[in-house]
């Protein structure tokens, strides 16, 4: 999925045609120097896609990329950095596009860029490979697509026919000197729907694959300035916790059900592979049968459908920090302590084997469980604080966290018996583990704003410190429950 990230909630359908309604529209000039006019729904949807494109590798060209010897290089020789307006002016293929499209690359360009470099980062701590640098869209290797804002009913409007069938309009009009076949036009996109279409910000269209997909991108996020800070700790028990005592649960027994119809098909297709005689790798070399082939796609699929439910909480859970604080205080990702694995002990009894060095499979399976959580909730936040200048993310050193105890600062392992529980040895304190360990990050982040600049926006990070500590010394040391 190449932009699940900002499409948290999107409806796809099918193009069946399209038409162009009013003016023939101006395409630009051909090679012989006349203006091209076309009504060809084909031909018109072919240079929405290049002139999209083309506006998109323009804001493209002026990122910096970090090379092999850590210095930062333009990702082009020849940055173009026109307007939207200097360019109509310029390039007349592009005159005649409508404000909506044509404008619609500068914001998707932001988001795919840090959405990428956030999907090389996982890759690489995941020891996977890192995949391509984003670059540039390409006519010939990418798909065609353009996209175009619904802006609240300026373009892009979707209206219902019957039952079954929809269809998009695009409006929009010639340039002033190229009006000899008329000033407005419509596009119209005619698809198949099979469901109500729900409320949309945008559509997107994949010319290639013939499919219009309406898209409920949550930004820009409407916030008004709140003076507030939050800490969230990711933890297992829940999803995440904040430092105000609140808790994002994800729907546990949704994802256990997926996990066990994985299972079972998993079991179906190790089975198939038995029955052949080979081992499972040469039994995928030499060729699998249809069933096992069936069996492996449905995995693929609920494994995406997974990914789909717990990337659609974490949208909405991050637009909700992003929205109610100024300031959001994580832990950093500590790639050196999560890639080091203990030690093997060799078995001094019988060379070649390895006693067990205390590594147990479930706890790095908790860990890792952990570290996706954190990874997600991090890009996510790092993309939706970078498109909201009002709110910051924070970033701070997660050593002792979990084990250090908010009210008195006491660090011991042992103040963390069980996994939800914190109970302070020095002071006694009590509280949800999870809790204790987002108010020691939202101290540490505020801490970290008040050395580099005291105010934020006005707010004084120091008078947030103290009402922190305020709040928390005025309160009877009991349990916290959700
Ligand atoms: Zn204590």
């Amino acid at each position: 999925m190449k932009y699940g990230i900002i499409m948290g909630m999107s409806q796809k359908t099918v193009i069946e045609r399209v038409d162009v309604q009013g003016a023939h529209i101006y395409l630009g000039m051909a090679d012989d120097g006349s203006p091209m006019y076309s009504n060809d729904g084909n031909r018109v949807m072919q240079w929405l896609c290049d002139a999209w494109r083309f506006r998109f590798n323009a804001n493209r060209s002026n990122r910096y990329i970090i090379n092999k010897n850590k210095e930062k290089k333009p990702l082009s020789e020849h940055p173009d950095t026109r307007t939207v307006k200097t360019m109509r002016v310029e390039c007349p293929w592009i005159a005649a596009v409508p404000t909506y499209v044509i404008q619609s690359p500068d914001r998707i360009e932001n988001t795919q860029w840090f959405a990428a470099i956030a999907r090389r980062k996982t890759n690489i701590t995941h020891h996977r490979k890192a995949g391509r640098m984003p670059s540039f869209l390409s006519r010939k290797h990418d798909d065609h697509t353009f996209a175009c804002w619904y802006n609240n009913g300026q373009n892009a409007l979707f209206q219902q026919v019957n039952r079954n069938h929809g269809i998009v309009t695009i409006k929009g009009q010639n340039p002033k000197d190229y009006r000899d076949h008329g000033t407005r036009f419509t596009i119209r996109i005619h698809i198949r729907v099979s469901q109500p279409i729900r409320p949309y910000t945008g559509i997107r269209v994949n010319w290639t694959k013939r499919t219009l997909v309406f898209t409920n991108t949550p930004l820009p996020i409407k916030r008004e300035q709140t003076g507030m800070a939050v800490g969230v700790d990711v933890g297992v028990a829940h999803a995440a916790a904040q430092s105000n005592g609140m808790f994002l649960d994800l729907p546990k027994t949704k994802l256990a059900k997926i996990d066990r119809e994985i299972r079972r098909r998993q079991r179906a297709m190790a089975r198939k592979a038995n029955l052949s005689g080979k081992t499972r790798r040469q039994y995928v070399r030499d060729g699998v049968s249809q069933r096992y082939a069936r069996e492996r796609a449905k995995v693929a699929d609920l494994y995406a459908k997974k990914h789909r439910i717990i990337t659609d909480c974490y949208q909405k859970y991050t637009t909700g920090l992003v929205r109610d604080f100024e300031i959001v205080c994580v832990e950093a990702l500590q790639t050196a302590n999560m890639t080091r694995k203990a030690t093997p002990k060799p078995d001094p009894n019988t060379p070649g084997h390895y006693l067990s060095n205390g590594q147990s499979r479930k706890r790095g399976l908790n860990r890792s469980m952990r570290n996706n959580a954190l990874g997600m909730l991090r890009s996510m936040l790092e993309y939706k604080t970078k498109l909201e200048d009002t709110c910051t993310l924070v970033q701070v050193n997660p050593a002792y966290t979990s084990q250090t105890c908010f009210q008195c600062k006491h660090i011991d392992p042992r103040n963390r018996e069980s996994q939800a529980a914190f109970q302070c040895v020095n002071c006694g304190h009590e509280d949800n583990a999870d809790t204790n360990a987002a108010l020691n990050i939202l101290e540490a982040g505020l801490q970290h704003l008040a050395s580099t600049d005291g105010a934020w926006h006005g707010i004084s990070v120091q008078d947030m410190l103290n009402t922190l500590r305020g709040q928390h010394a005025t309160l009877p040391c009991e349990p916290q429950h959700a």
